[in-house]
């Protein structure tokens, strides 16, 4: 059974089972939170799925929605390091109490990993209310595009999402992208309050409001995963 990775236009990698099946309709099911099987018609051709893959991500959001949660403890030990505004930021234990951040290093209380990797959350939601929520006001300031409210996401799916009336919210995690990222995904978010699809408009509207799309699309791809380390 072929698997072959698949980015959402929001920048998320998904991994996608193929099977092949003699049913005329494309099936879609959960596998976990960042994966999908789809079986499809015999002779679907790969640019057919394609195609369909881009016209059905609502679909696939959905799809990829109802895997049960992942537990928050990804990993079994401290990593060595974490993603930070787009470093790579040693975790280092410390006899104190209180997380402290130094430009190429994370100064960690000691305690067992578990209560670090809480700790830890903790600490990069606060900071990622600071990174990412000032960004965004800026841009929707300087694009005249005010949303109904902002705030964070815990979402395991997406990078931000964006409702007319409840406004845009946007995954903490990027806290630990690097800035070209986040002011992609602030930018890719308010131009859905003109154009709620992925339209060729919604995509001009983009690129005129931001030179980096491309660029952040390949780091998501390369690192979005890691983002998730502490769960
Ligand atoms: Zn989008």
């Amino acid at each position: 059974m072929p698997r072959f990775a698949h980015t959402l236009s929001d920048g998320l990698e998904i991994a996608i089972d193929l099977k092949r099946s003699a049913k005329k309709n494309l099936i879609l099911r959960p596998i976990d939170s960042r994966c999908v099987s789809i079986n499809v018609p015999p002779f679907l051709s790969a640019a057919r799925l394609q195609k369909w893959l881009s016209e059905n991500e609502a679909l696939l959001h959905r799809t990829l929605a109802k895997t049960p949660v992942r537990p928050t403890s990804d990993l079994a030990e401290k990593p060595e390091w974490i993603w930070y505004h787009g470093f790579q930021t040693a975790l280092t234990d410390a006899p104190q109490t209180a997380i402290t951040l130094r430009p190429s290093e994370i100064l960690v209380p000691q305690k067992s990993w578990p209560q670090q990797q809480t700790h830890l959350r903790r600490f990069l939601h606060e900071r990622a209310a600071e990174y990412l929520l000032p960004r965004l006001a800026r841009h929707a300031e300087a694009m005249d595009m005010p949303p109904a409210a902002t705030a964070l996401s815990n979402a395991k799916t997406f990078w931000g999402v964006c409702r007319h009336r409840t406004g845009i919210r946007l995954n903490w995690r990027l806290v630990g992208a690097p800035e070209f990222v986040a002011d992609y995904v602030c930018v890719h978010e308010l131009c859905h309050l003109p154009h709620p699809d992925h339209s060729t408009k919604f995509w001009a509207l983009v690129n005129r409001h931001t030179p980096h799309t491309e660029a952040a699309k390949v780091w998501l791809k390369a690192h979005g995963r890691e983002l998730f380390v502490l769960g």
